[in-house]
C-alpha cells in the first residue's frame, strides 16, 4: 500500500513530514510517486495564507471524488486553526495535529482499515473495536479514550522519531514548537499551542549523528526559536548555550559545517547570542530578524513586544559583532489602522537597517486571531502599493550587497539543478543565491561546497564561474 503527503508551508512543517514518512514507512506504507497511486493521502497544511488553505480544499474535493473510484484514506495535519479544524473534520477522514502524530498507527487501526503488514501485526496485539468510515475524530480523542499511563508528553514522543531526511546534506532539527508571544495577526500559538522546548540532551544527540553522517548544513527550527529553554527555566539551558554547545561540536569536526536557525524573535535576541554566533566559525553568519512593522504604535497593535529602538540596539551589536553576516528579516505591510506615515516610518527603518532579503507581505486577516476582529482597513490597491513601494527600497539595499561581491570569489554549497540549462545553484553562508554553469552539466558537485568568482548580481542573486571543488576533508578522515 502506498502514501502521498502534499507539505505546504514553512521549513517546521518540512521537518515534521520527514517524522510522517518515517510513521508511515514504519507502517510498511511505500511512497506514491503520484497521488493517483495512494491508498492514503494526506496533507500538512499552513494556516499562514488564505491561498494555502484554499490548496487544502482543492485537494481534499479532488480526493473525495477518487472515493467513489476506490477506498482510499485522507487525513490532514500541520498548522490549522481551530475554526478550520471543524470544517476540515468534515471533509477528511482523519484530523490530528503533528504533536499527535506517534499514534498515527493506532488511529489508523481504531479506524478498521485494511492496513499494510506492520500495521496488521501491531492489530493482533491490541485487536481495537473496529470504527466505521465516516467515525471522524482526532487523536486528541483517541488519547482521552486510550489512556496508556505514558506519563511522556505527546512532543517528546513526535521529537523520538527519527526522520527520514529530505537531503543527504542539509538537515532541519527542531529544538522547540509552538509560540508564547501571541502576536495579534498570528496563528500559530492557536494552530500549535503554547511553546515547549525540546531536550537539549536530545537536539544534540540528533546534531552530532549528522555530523556524522557528513552533513553540511543544520537549521534549527523553532516558531520563536530564541526563546528556546525558557519554558523549562533553571532546568534547560539557554539557546546561546545551545548554540555554543553545536557550534562546539560542529567546529571539532575540523570541516566546514554552516549551522542556521529560524525564526528568532527580536525581544529574546540577547547579546549572548551574537556572541556565541561570533565565536563559532560553524555557526553561518547569517540571521534572520523579523522586524514585522518600522512604527512604534503599529508594533504595539500587533503586540510585537518590541519597539523600534530595541530592533536598532540588537542590529548595531550584530552589525559590530558579525559584520559579515547577511540580515534577512520579515515584514507585513496594510496591517489594520495603518496610516501612510506610519508606514513611511517602515520604510526608513527598512533603508536605514540594509537587510539583504525581507519576506514582505501584504497583510490578510486569520480567523480566530485578535487581529481579525479589527475592521481590515487598509484597501488592498493601498496595500499592494506599498508592497511594491518597499520591494524597491529592499532591491537598493540588496543590491548595493551583491554588488560589493562582484569579481571576488564566495563559497557556495551546491543544492540542486538551477533552472537555466547546465547550470547548477546553490548558496553562499549568507543564504544568498547563486548560479553557476557546471562543467559538462555535472550534477555530481550538488551537496559539495565549491569556490565561484562572482560575475554577475541582482538584488537577491549572484552569478558565478565555477573556480574549484572543497575537498572532502570528513570522507578521508572516516575512511
Ligand atoms: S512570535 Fe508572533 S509571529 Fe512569531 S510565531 Fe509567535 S505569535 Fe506568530
Amino acid at each position: 500500500m502506498k502514501y502521498f503527503v502534499l507539505t505546504l508551508g514553512c521549513q517546521m512543517n518540512i521537518s515534521d513530514s520527514e517524522r510522517l514518512v518515517t510513521v508511515l514507512e514504519g507502517m510498511g506504507y511505500a511512497p506514491a510517486q503520484k497521488e493517483e497511486e495512494a491508498d492514503l493521502l494526506g496533507v500538512i497544511a499552513c494556516s499562514v495564507r488564505q491561498k494555502a488553505i484554499d490548496k487544502v480544499y482543492m485537494k481534499i474535493h479532488k480526493w473525495n471524488r477518487m472515493k467513489e473510484q476506490r477506498p482510499v484514506i485522507t487525513f490532514l495535519t500541520g498548522c490549522v486553526l481551530p475554526a478550520d479544524r471543524e470544517k476540515f473534520l468534515k471533509l477528511f477522514d482523519l484530523v490530528f495535529t503533528t504533536n499527535e502524530l506517534p499514534g498515527l498507527p493506532e488511529l489508523l487501526s481504531q479506524y478498521g482499515v485494511v492496513t499494510p503488514y506492520a500495521l496488521q501485526e501491531q492489530q493482533k496485539k491490541s485487536t481495537p473495536p473496529a470504527r466505521q468510515p465516516g467515525d471522524m475524530l482526532s487523536l486528541t480523542r483517541l488519547a482521552q479514550e486510550t489512556a496508556d499511563g505514558n506519563d511522556r508528553s505527546v512532543l517528546d514522543r513526535l521529537w523520538e522519531i527519527e526522520p527520514s531526511l529530505h537531503s543527504p546534506f542539509e538537515a532541519f532539527v527542531p529544538i522547540q514548537n509552538g509560540c508564547d508571544k501571541f502576536c495579534t495577526y498570528c496563528a500559530v500559538p492557536y494552530t500549535r499551542g503554547r511553546e515547549v522546548s525540546r531536550p537539549s540532551g536530545e537536539v544534540l544527540e540528533e546534531i552530532a549523528g549528522l555530523l556524522e553522517r557528513g552533513y553540511k548544513s543544520i537549521t534549527l527550527l523553532g516558531q520563536n526559536v530564541n526563546s528556546y529553554g525558557l519554558d523549562k527555566k533553571g532546568k534547560e539551558i539557554t539557546f546561546a548555550r545551545l548554540l555554543e554547545r553545536i557550534g562546539g561540536m560542529a567546529d571539532a569536526t575540523g570541516r566546514r559545517i554552516w549551522v542556521y536557525f529560524t525564526s528568532p524573535h527580536p525581544r529574546d535576541m540577547g547579546p549572548d547570542v551574537v556572541d556565541a554566533i561570533a565565536s563559532h566559525p560553524s555557526l553561518a553568519k547569517q540571521i534572520h530578524l523579523p522586524l514585522q512593522a518600522g512604527d512604534d504604535e503599529v508594533l504595539r497593535r500587533m503586540n510585537r513586544k518590541h519597539t523600534v529602538d530595541d530592533y536598532r540596539r540588537i542590529v548595531r551589536y550584530i552589525r559590530e559583532q558579525l559584520p559579515q553576516t547577511t540580515l534577512f528579516t520579515d515584514i507585513i505591510v496594510g496591517f489594520p489602522g495603518e496610516t501612510e506615515e506610519q508606514f513611511e516610518h517602515t520604510r526608513q527603518v527598512l533603508r536605514e537597517m540594509e537587510f539583504n532579503m525581507a519576506y514582505i507581505a501584504v497583510y490578510s486577516p486569520r480567523p480566530g486571531t485578535v487581529s481579525a476582529r479589527r475592521k481590515d482597513d487598509v484597501p488592498m490597491k493601498v496595500k499592494k502599493d506599498r508592497l511594491h513601494r518597499l520591494t524597491t527600497d529592499l532591491e537598493e539595499s540588496a543590491l548595493r550587497a551583491t554588488r560589493a561581491m562582484l569579481q571576488r570569489t564566495a563559497t557556495l554549497l551546491v543544492t540542486g539543478k538551477d533552472r537555466k540549462d547546465g547550470y547548477l545553484s546553490g548558496h553562499t553562508e549568507g543564504r544568498i543565491p547563486v548560479r553557476f554553469l557546471s562543467p559538462g552539466g555535472d550534477t555530481s558537485l550538488i551537496g559539495k561546497f565549491v569556490t565561484v568568482n562572482i560575475t554577475s548580481v541582482a538584488p537577491f542573486s549572484m552569478e558565478g564561474e565555477l573556480v574549484s571543488v572543497e575537498e572532502e576533508i570528513w570522507q578521508e578522515s572516516t575512511k
